[in-house]
């Protein structure tokens, strides 16, 4: 129905002209209003109801408004009608289906208009509310799955305003200070964390709300939850114009990665710190070789600085040419074959040395059996392989040494054979006879001391070289010696001259050992020293030690030799005219001699063709030490001794009662420890030569009974034995016994400790 139409119940056109102004202000509103009778009969609907339902107002004018609609009620019709005619008025909310089939939920309000009697029109007003009811039911299904997500994200996450005041916190953020989430909304961060824990992370909320990204990790005290690491993410939350309205908060408790961080970066430090301590050197690349990671000491290994950047290039071109193939060889093998890596190399120093180095490792393979890793360590060996060096050479000079043994000792034996061939025959001229003894002679001493030295050289090498020291002249101990070098007799072939102190020098020595050393020292300088050349022997005290010089202006030594010349089986290459015999163990023992003595020996010469010197020096021995020794620091005469020998050889006691009789000494023999035993006492002799193994009673028994008689007391007791091993020595000291030679006797060691006895 339009305005200016017939209404119902006879509108007069003054109403109409009411109800056009009406009408007109009814299609202004957006909702759409329906008169109708209380059964429902349409009188009247506006726009909005024609644009809500699709039906003109012609269209719907007589028909029942709910049948039109296909309305449906929260309740039954009949109560909403019941309720409208006692109260005058209802609302609810109903659903409508529009012309074209669409479903509408209005919020309606309807008005019995009572003044109008019987059939009393009612004024129903419906507000379209379908759209909000959809945002609505899809706001609330939005948020239910936002709170699904963030509450099964394993992470705390929480909206806060501006003020700090939580606006929404997901379950886990709640669960962490034992809440539900509801709970926490409305209060402030520093309420629900705890006052120490909000100072730790205030200045980055501050920062948050003046509008930075911020992301921290800190170790944070909660009052209640005790120390955590924790992650924090803030993101500022800003309106169109830039202001800040609050932030969220990303946070997750990171303590235990940081737990397993710190006890892995321990175990790296302590790995490296013990590697770092060792000689290891540890290396790491990747395959092909872009990144090699090398420790310090890896580095210093291939003699580089720690800082040194390395690369495949750098690895090869430290290693010695020579080596390099080998090393390529062994790196091709291990990727190519999976054979270990193990090889040693040279690599070269900033010094222009080199060092060997052992490298070992292992290749790391791939799914597809691609190599990609290739890591491990490094080793210094250049120690090992110089002692294996030095062990070659030693083993190389023995099997020398052997053969000039074998050479050696075979030596002496063809001019002894015939000297003796020659005295045997019996008719030879007195001279012949004279000359072949003195080959005897030579030949012989010649093979004594290459027995002695042997023997000395095996007690070296066992460590079993020991010497008794007691306060001696140097002037007796070097006259020993040289009474025994081709310097004492009339064959000398160089001028000897001598430059001892004026004082008498006296050293803690056993003097047989240390004459041992000059006479060493005095023969090579004879043996290379040409005929007509000179040695000097001198001795010059300064700072409590005395410093023994044997010079000759000989073949000299040449100065790559010097500092090996004390080294065992050490000989120099000699030309063939120049070779003297000997194994070169002489130095061996010399120094070592020296060194038992405290003292120190040292070689010099300015080279081949330039003479040679040798240098012992010794300790001097103390004030109380010389005067309890001779004071004249002279060689004691060897005269006037009574001497008793006892030896079941019946010809080495003849030859040593002729040499000491020569010697002007009382000499008496015998051939049995029972003889020796009953000479001795009615003899009183100065010296007892005793032989140990002797029939009837033993050398070490006769010693025993004698030491017992107080006769006996002062004499000296000689062993003369073929034992000269520590033990030996030892037993004939505990029998008594004051010195131990061992056979065959140097005649000049005989003459010396008889000459001194007593004294
Ligand atoms: P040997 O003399 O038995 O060969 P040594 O140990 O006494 O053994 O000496 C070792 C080497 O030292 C000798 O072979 C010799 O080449 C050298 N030598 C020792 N003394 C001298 C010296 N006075 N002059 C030159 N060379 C010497």
């Amino acid at each position: 129905m339009r305005p200016g139409d017939r209404g119902p119940g006879g509108v007069t056109p003054a109403k109409v002209t009411d109800f056009t102004t009406l009408s007109g202000l009814l299609d202004l509103a957006h909702d759409a209003i329906v008169v109708r009778t209380i059964e429902g009969t349409v009188l009247y609907c506006n726009r909005g109801a024609e644009r809500l339902y699709g039906w003109s107002c012609e269209e719907a004018t007589g028909q029942t408004a709910h049948q039109l609609l296909k309305t449906k009620f929260p309740v039954p019709e009949d109560e909403i009608r019941a309720a409208l005619i006692r109260d005058g008025q209802w609302e609810g909310v109903l659903t409508h289906v529009t012309r074209s089939g669409q479903s509408v939920t209005v919020e309606s309000r309807w008005a019995l208009q009572r003044g109008s009697g019987e059939g009393a029109p009612v004024l129903e007003i419906n507000r379209d509310i379908t759209a909000r009811l959809a945002a609505e039911h899809s706001s609330r299904t939005g948020e239910r799955k936002l709170r699904f997500i963030t509450d099964s994200a394993p992470i705390m996450l929480a909206h806060c305003d501006r003020d700090g005041r939580f606006r929404f916190v997901n379950r886990p953020y709640a669960a962490r200070f034992g809440a539900e989430p509801h709970e926490l909304i409305g209060r402030h961060i520093q309420e629900v964390i705890g006052e120490t824990a909000y100072r730790t992370i205030e200045p980055f909320v501050l920062r948050a709300l003046a509008g930075e990204r911020v992301e921290v990790e800190r170790e944070v005290h909660y009052d209640a939850l005790g120390r955590h690491f924790m992650r924090f993410g803030y993101e500022p939350e800003m309106d169109d114009s830039g202001q800040v309205l609050g932030f969220v908060a990303a946070i997750q408790n990171v303590s235990d990665r940081r737990r397993a961080e710190e006890a892995e970066r321990l175990n790296r430090e302590r790995f490296e710190f013990v590697v770092n301590s060792t000689e290891i050197g540890l290396w790491y690349c990747d395959v092909p070789f872009d990144v090699l990671v090398w420790n310090a000491k890896c580095k210093e290994h291939f003699g580089l600085p720690p800082d040194a950047a390395v690369t495949i290039e750098t690895f090869y071109d430290r290693i010695h040419p020579d080596d390099r193939e080998r090393a390529r060889e062994a790196s091709d093998a291990a990727m190519a074959r999976r054979r270990p890596y193990d090889v040693d190399f040279r690599t070269r120093q900033d010094d222009g040395r080199f060092k060997w180095i052992r490298a070992f490792g292992r290749v790391l393979f791939d799914g597809a059996d691609r190599p990609i890793h290739f890591d491990g360590a490094t080793v210094d060996i250049t120690n090992i392989k110089e002692a294996e060096a030095q062990l070659l050479e030693r083993d190389r000079r023995k099997d020398e040494f052997l053969a000039t043994l074998a050479h050696e000792l075979r030596n002496p034996l063809a001019p002894m054979r015939f000297a003796l061939h020659l005295i045997g025959s019996g008719d030879q001229a007195p001279d012949t006879v004279a000359r072949a003894h003195a080959v005897l002679e030579r030949q012989f001493r010649q093979l004594v001391k290459l027995v002695d030295d042997l023997l000395d050289v095996s007690r070296i090498t066992r460590g079993r070289l020991s010497i008794e020291k007691r306060p001696v002249p140097l002037a007796e101990v070097l006259t020993a010696a040289l009474e025994a070098t081709p310097f004492g007799t009339n064959s000398a072939q160089q001028e000897l001259s001598i430059s001892l102190p004026q004082e008498p020098v006296y050293v803690a020595a056993d003097p047989i050992r240390l004459a041992q050393v000059f006479l060493n020292l005095l023969n090579n300088a004879a043996k290379y020293t040409p005929a007509g050349g000179h040695v000097e022997l001198s001795a010059r005290v300064s700072d409590g030690a005395v410093a023994v010089s044997i010079t000759d202006d000989g073949i000299g030594i040449a100065p790559s030799m010097l500092p090996r010349i004390f080294d065992m089986f050490m000989q120099v290459d000699l030309a063939a005219d120049q070779t003297h015999g000997g194994l070169g163990i002489g130095l061996t023992l010399v120094r070592q001699l020296v060194e038992l003595h405290g003292g120190r020996i040292e070689a010099h010469s300015d080279g081949v063709g330039r003479g040679s010197r040798f240098v012992v020096t010794l300790p001097v021995a103390g004030a109380s030490a010389q005067a309890a020794a001779d004071p004249s620091g002279s060689v004691p005469r060897s005269a006037g001794k009574r001497v008793l020998i006892a030896d079941d050889n019946t010809d080495a006691a003849e030859v040593l009662e002729i040499w000491l009789s020569t010697r002007g000494h009382e000499v008496r023999t015998v051939a049995d420890g029972e003889a020796a035993l009953s000479l001795a006492e009615s003899m009183r002799p100065d010296v007892l030569l005793l032989d140990i193994g002797m029939p009837k009673v033993n050398g070490y028994d006769v010693a025993r009974r004698i030491r017992l008689q107080p006769w006996g007391k002062p004499m000296t007791l000689v062993a003369l034995t073929g034992w000269g091993q520590e033990e030996d020595r030892r037993r004939s000291r505990e029998a008594g016994f004051d010195h131990h030679l061992t056979k065959p006797v140097e005649p000049s060691a005989v003459d010396a400790l008889v000459a001194s006895a007593g004294s």
